[in-house]
C-alpha cells in the first residue's frame, strides 16, 4: 500500500515535471506538503479521492496582453495574470500585484496560499491572485491609469460579485483600485462588489485599509497570550513601510509596544524611541517618496541602506510586511540571535524553508502568513457583505468583526495544533485547519 509519504512525493514530481520553472509555486507546495502528512494519515479518503492533486492545479489561469502608451506616446506592453485556484468555499478572492518580478510562478504561490488563507476566515471566499509585472513606481497618474484600465479591459471578462472578486496587493493601492473599478464600471455598469479595497464614496469598507496591520497585531497578540506573554513593552522589528507595515506599526504602538523600524527595498530606519506611523504614512502614501527620509524628519532616526534583518538590535518580536523570501536562513540565525521569540508574518511567505528550519531549531514560535496577515481579506469578504447589503457599517463594527475574526484564526490554530500533537508550529496547524475544510468541501462536491 502507498504511505501517505510517498503519495506526496508522487504529486510533487508531477508537478515538477508540469512546471519546472516555478520556484516560488513550488516553494508554496512544498512548505506545505511538509505539514500535510498527519492530516492525510488520519483522512485515508482525501488520498483515495485524490484531493492534494487536484487542490494543486488551478481551476483556471488565465493571461494576457496588456498594451498601454506612456507619457511619451510610446506603446508599452506588459502581461496581466489572474489564477482562479480554487470556489470549493466561495467566489476566488485574492488581491493583483503590479511590481516587475510578477510571473506566473508568482501569482500561482500566492493564489494557493490564499486558498487557505480564506478558508481559515471562515468566511465563504475561494482563493485566487492575480497581477501584472507593470511596475507603478516612477510612472505619472496618467500612466498609472491608463495601463490599469487596459489591464480591466481584459480583466472584466473573467471576474463578477459572486464569480471572482480581485482586491489590491503590492503596487495596487487606493489609486489603483479606484482606476480598476472605473473601468469596470464603465464597462459593465454598476457592481460595487466586483473589487475590494474601493474607496469609501463608492462601496468601500471603513477600516479595509488599516485591516492586514490591524489583524496581525490582533493575531500576535492571541498568540503571545497563549505563552502567557503581553505585547506591552514589546520591542518589535518590523519591515516595510507600505499598506501592511504602516497600520502595523500604529496598531502595535496603540498596544503599548515599542516599533523601532520600517524599511524599503533600498534601506530601512532605525529610533529606538519608536519609529511615528503617522510619518511614514505622510512619506509612502501621501508623497509616494522613500523611508530614507524619515530621517530627515526625526532628529532620533537613522537610515541605513541594505537588509533591515542583517541589523544587529535586541528585540522581542519581529514582524516582516514586506515581501516573499526576505529572511533567509543567515538573517533568521541573527533575528534568534537577538532575542527574538516570535514571528508573525504580514507579508507573504517572508520567510525561505531554511528560515523556517533555524526558528524551529532556535525555538522561535511562528505565526504563519495564511493566518498572521488574514486580516485584509476577511475585511474584504466584509466589503462584499456590506455591497450585498447595501449597507456600510461602521468603523467600529468592522474592527470589532476584524478582531473577532483573527481571535478565531489563533484559536482554531491552536485547536488543529492540540488535535495533531503539534506543539507551537502554527505554521502546520494553520495549513491542516485550513486544508480541512476545502477539502471536506471539495469531498461534499464530488469529482469536479
Ligand atoms: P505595499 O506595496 O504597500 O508595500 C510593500 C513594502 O515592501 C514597501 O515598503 C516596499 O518597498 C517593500 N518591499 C518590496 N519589495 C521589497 C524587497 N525586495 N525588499 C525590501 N522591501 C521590499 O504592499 P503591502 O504592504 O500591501 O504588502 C506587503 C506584503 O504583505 C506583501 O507580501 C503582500 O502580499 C502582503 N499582504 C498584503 C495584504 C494587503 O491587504 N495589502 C494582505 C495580505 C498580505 P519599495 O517601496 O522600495 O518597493
Amino acid at each position: 500500500m502507498t504511505t501517505v509519504n510517498e503519495y506526496l512525493a508522487s504529486v510533487r514530481a508531477d508537478i515538477v515535471k508540469r512546471d519546472p520553472n516555478q520556484p516560488e509555486f513550488l516553494e508554496a507546495i512544498d512548505n506545505f506538503f511538509k505539514t500535510l502528512t498527519p492530516v492525510l494519515e488520519a483522512h485515508p479518503e482525501y488520498v483515495k479521492a485524490n484531493i492534494v492533486d487536484r487542490l494543486i492545479e488551478p481551476e483556471r489561469v488565465i493571461q494576457f496582453r496588456v498594451p498601454w502608451v506612456d507619457d511619451d506616446g510610446k506603446v508599452q506592453v506588459n502581461r496581466g495574470f489572474r489564477v482562479q485556484f480554487s470556489a470549493a468555499i466561495g467566489p476566488y478572492k485574492g488581491g493583483l500585484r503590479f511590481h516587475p518580478t510578477v510571473n506566473l510562478s508568482i501569482v500561482k504561490f500566492l493564489g494557493f496560499e490564499q486558498i487557505f488563507k480564506n478558508s481559515l476566515t471562515g468566511l465563504p471566499i475561494g482563493g485566487g491572485k492575480g497581477g501584472s509585472d507593470f511596475d507603478p513606481k516612477g510612472k505619472s497618474d496618467n500612466e498609472v491609469m491608463r495601463f490599469t484600465q487596459s489591464f480591466m479591459t481584459e480583466l472584466q471578462k473573467y471576474i463578477g460579485p459572486d464569480l471572482d472578486v480581485p482586491a489590491g496587493d503590492i503596487g495596487v493601492g487606493a489609486r489603483e483600485i479606484g482606476y480598476l473599478y472605473g473601468q469596470y464600471r464603465r464597462l459593465n455598469g454598476y457592481q460595487a462588489g466586483v473589487l475590494t479595497g474601493k474607496g469609501l464614496t463608492f462601496g468601500g469598507s471603513l477600516a479595509r485599509t488599516e485591516a492586514t496591520g490591524f489583524g496581525l497585531l490582533y493575531y500576535t497578540d492571541a498568540l503571545l497570550k497563549a505563552q502567557d506573554m503581553a505585547i506591552k513593552g514589546k520591542k518589535i522589528k518590523i519591515s516595510g513601510s507600505g499598506n501592511v507595515a504602516i497600520y502595523a506599526i500604529q496598531k502595535a504602538t496603540a498596544l503599548g509596544a515599542t516599533v523601532v523600524t520600517a524599511s524599503d527595498s533600498n534601506g530601512f530606519v532605525y529610533d529606538p524611541n519608536g519609529i511615528d506611523y503617522r510619518i511614514v504614512k505622510q512619506i509612502k502614501e501621501v508623497e509616494r517618496g522613500r523611508i530614507k527620509e524619515y530621517a530627515d524628519r526625526v532628529e532620533t532616526a537613522t537610515y541605513y541602506e541594505g537588509s533591515v534583518w542583517d541589523f544587529d538590535t535586541d528585540y522581542d518580536i519581529a514582524l516582516p510586511c514586506a515581501t516573499q523570501n526576505e529572511i533567509d536562513g543567515p538573517k533568521a540565525e541573527r533575528l534568534a540571535k537577538n532575542g527574538a521569540a516570535v514571528v508573525a508574518c504580514g507579508a507573504n511567505m517572508p520567510c525561505t524553508p531554511e528560515a523556517v528550519a533555524v526558528f524551529k531549531k532556535q525555538r522561535v514560535i511562528l505565526g504563519p502568513a495564511k493566518a498572521a496577515n488574514a486580516g485584509g481579506v476577511a475585511v474584504s469578504a466584509l466589503e462584499m457583505s456590506q455591497n450585498s447589503e447595501r449597507l456600510a457599517w461602521t468603523f467600529e463594527e468592522v474592527d470589532n468583526r476584524l478582531k473577532d475574526i483573527m481571535e478565531n484564526i489563533f484559536a482554531e490554530s491552536a485547536a488543529a495544533a492540540e488535535e495533531y500533537d503539534l506543539g507551537t508550529d502554527y505554521l502546520a496547524a494553520a495549513n491542516i485547519a485550513g486544508f480541512t475544510k476545502v477539502a471536506d468541501a471539495m469531498m461534499a462536491q464530488g469529482i469536479i
